[in-house]
């Protein structure tokens, strides 16, 4: 198990499609097991391959913070094919640490995964896992969910983000 280091905002690897996941193997294991690993260590909810340098439309959720095992979820080539309903509240992502802001997602989201060995799931999410769908599977579009604000908010998000980065 290792903790990876996650790409941070600005890095043109976040910005890159995902490639979808192939056929399965002990490698893939460990990327899934380094992604908790790493998500749990930066107190995350999820993250996504692409996050760690990998463009594989892979990525993991843990909406217990490691608390439940139980609710270890694992991506493999996701797509949304339903939502419903909205939520108003704050987000934010390993990759642009120290900025969260409000942001209005779909309250009920229901996705459709591979399985390791193959097979699909659908699965629904409420709230947090709803709010985690859309975020991770933005990942693996290129997207950070900065990217939903207008220009000049999300200049002052860049700057306020890199005054805070600039002293460490
Ligand atoms: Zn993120």
């Amino acid at each position: 198990m290792a903790v990876r280091p996650v790409l941070t905002w600005g890095d043109p690897r976040l910005k890159l499609n995902s490639a979808d996941v192939g056929d399965w193997s002990a490698e893939l294991d460990q990327l899934v097991t380094d992604l908790f690993e790493t998500a749990l260590d930066e107190e995350g909810v999820g993250l996504a391959a692409p996050q760690v340098g990998v463009n594989l439309n892979l990525a993991v959720i843990d909406c217990s913070c490691g608390e439940d095992p139980a609710q270890k979820l694992v991506l493999i080539n996701p797509v949304i094919i339903q939502e419903e309903g909205s939520q108003v509240g704050p987000e934010g992502c390993l990759s642009i640490p120290g900025i969260h802001e409000v942001l209005e997602r779909p309250q009920r989201v229901q996705i459709r995964t591979r399985r390791p060995e193959g097979t699909w799931q659908e699965i629904w999410g409420e709230d947090l896992m709803a709010r985690a769908f859309c975020h991770e599977i933005d990942h693996l579009r290129g997207r950070l969910f900065v990217e939903y604000f207008g220009p000049v908010k999300r200049q002052v998000l860049q700057r306020r983000y890199q005054k805070q980065h600039k002293a460490s």
